[in-house]
């Protein structure tokens, strides 16, 4: 399989090639050439497979540069009960009749971006000692994808991660998690500012291109097609577990920020597998709702994005969604480029022609929002009729889920995250402490690892400079 980009090059990249790349050249994001589709017998066989013997098929149709052996070593590494806490790795529990929730959120940092970046801290690893090459990652966060970074990457070769977060601004649980890591190759770099300024110095080192080039920088963002390529799995692993065969159909609900998530539902329903519609829920950060129900794509302005109590969900535009318009648009890429990179760049927004608009629904999308209180009534709700305590973020799947039902079709709310994160919204709606797993007792207990700096670029460089080697 080769990769091209949604902008118009067409220089056909392996997956090997473009596994440590951000955007393509020309600022575009990588897509395969074609999506491989799935016959019948085949959906059939794979119905029967464990998770890890599952990623392995369908990660093989995307990635012809790593021997198939290896490949199956490095999947089997990644899902196992040990991480993730269940054999079947994403189990669903039912919330009443033809309701579920897919459980991506028991790994290491309790939130489903673990599912891919545990495979992807596994072919960096791969791909770096084949090159003999190094990489120094370097990022900003104000909690999950750090975190996430962090346990995929830790005690890995060959690969060093230097995190920004703002100084005391992180949730003493996210504080917790990433500063007790005793790993040599993690570096927590707490800065006296706030995220934006964490994210800034990120900005302001890879511009430095001599700098990036000495010192390898790369960064592990939710462009990587490796990550939106790993959470294609879970999407058949919740249709089998929900379906009895392969004629019925169901539907999944997906708490969306970056587009990420629900772009690897995408693919998955353009490989064949029968979903009926993709409900994407979004918070009050509605970008993504306004753009589903209108036809218009409208960045918000710094002071326009609301910090909600659904955190990782608050973006002012959707990193992801140009590859969803590249295939809505039959890969027009000229058409793309105008779009994201003439009409987003100059005034910050498009309106899709109606022709163009009217193609959404042939693609299952239906979309809607969720509100602070709407979260607070469905945890509520869903603890009082079912005894189950779901995240903020969940709350926000199973609101809008609710709005989209079809006789007879299942519908499945991707769960992702625990509620142990978001420990004083579940106060708030529920007037007690959410559960917390057993491993992850006392863990604010535990020694902490961290460096205090400045919102200062050059020491944040000398910093890397010293601890390279
Ligand atoms: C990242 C994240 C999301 C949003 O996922 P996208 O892929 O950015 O759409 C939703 N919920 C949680 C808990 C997350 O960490």
């Amino acid at each position: 399989m080769k990769y091209i980009s949604t902008r118009g090059d067409r220089t056909e990249r392996g997956f090997s090639e473009i596994l440590l790349e951000g955007l393509a050249p020309d600022g575009g994001l990588y897509l395969p050439v074609a999506y491989p589709k799935v016959d019948a017998p085949t959906l059939q066989r794979w119905r029967g497979l464990s998770y890890a013997d599952l990623a392995f098929e369908i990660l093989s149709l995307y990635i012809d540069d790593i021997p198939a052996d290896d490949l199956r070593t490095l999947v089997s590494r990644t899902y196992t009960k040990d991480v993730f806490g269940t054999e079947a790795i994403t189990p669903l529990k039912p919330l009443g009749e033809g309701f579920y929730l897919e459980a991506l959120s028991n790994g290491p940092t309790l939130a489903f971006k673990d599912m891919a970046m545990q495979l992807l801290g596994q072919l960096f690893e791969y791909e770096l000692g084949r090159r003999g090459e190094e990489l120094n990652i370097l990022g900003a966060t104000s909690g999950d994808t750090g975190s996430a970074a962090e346990y995929a990457m830790r005690g890995k070769k060959g690969v060093r991660v230097f995190m920004l977060s703002p100084h005391g601004r992180m949730s003493p649980f996210q504080q917790a998690q990433m500063f007790s890591l005793p790993d040599a190759n993690i570096h927590n770099l707490a800065i006296e500012g706030v995220f934006d300024d964490c994210q800034d110095i990120v900005k302001a080192v890879s511009n430095d291109l001599e700098f990036k080039r000495r010192y390898k920088i790369g960064t592990v963002n939710s462009i990587n097609w490796a990550r939106l390529l790993a959470q294609v799995v879970y999407y058949f692993a919740g249709y089998f577990q929900a379906t009895r065969s392969n004629e019925e159909k169901v539907s999944f609900c997906v708490p969306s920020g970056n587009f990420g998530n629900i772009c690897a539902g995408h693919v998955a329903r353009q490989m064949g597998l029968p979903i009926h519609r993709l409900v994407l829920a979004t918070n009050e950060n509605d970008v993504l709702d306004e753009f589903f129900r209108t036809g218009t794509y409208r960045v918000r302005k710094g002071a326009e994005t609301h910090e909600t109590s659904s955190p990782s969900m608050d973006i002012s535009k959707a990193s992801n969604f140009e590859r969803f318009v590249f295939d809505l648009l039959g890969r027009d890429a000229a058409r793309t480029r105008q779009l994201f990179r003439e009409e987003v760049e100059r005034r910050g927004a498009f309106t899709l022609s109606p022709a163009e608009f009217a193609k959404v629904a042939d693609y299952g999308f239906v979309s809607g929002k969720s509100t602070h209180a709407d979260r607070l009534a469905t945890i509520r709700d869903v603890f009082g009729r079912f005894g189950v305590m779901i995240d903020t973020h969940t709350a926000d799947g199973v609101k809008v889920a609710r709005e989209h039902l079809d006789e007879g079709v299942p519908m499945i709310v991707l769960e992702t995250a625990l509620p142990a994160k978001f420990a004083q919204t579940i106060r708030e709606a529920l007037g007690r402490e959410p559960e917390r797993p057993a491993a992850l007792m006392g863990i604010e207990n535990l020694p902490k690892r961290f460096k205090v700096m400045g919102v200062d670029a050059d020491a944040v460089k000398r910093y890397i400079a010293e601890n390279c080697h």
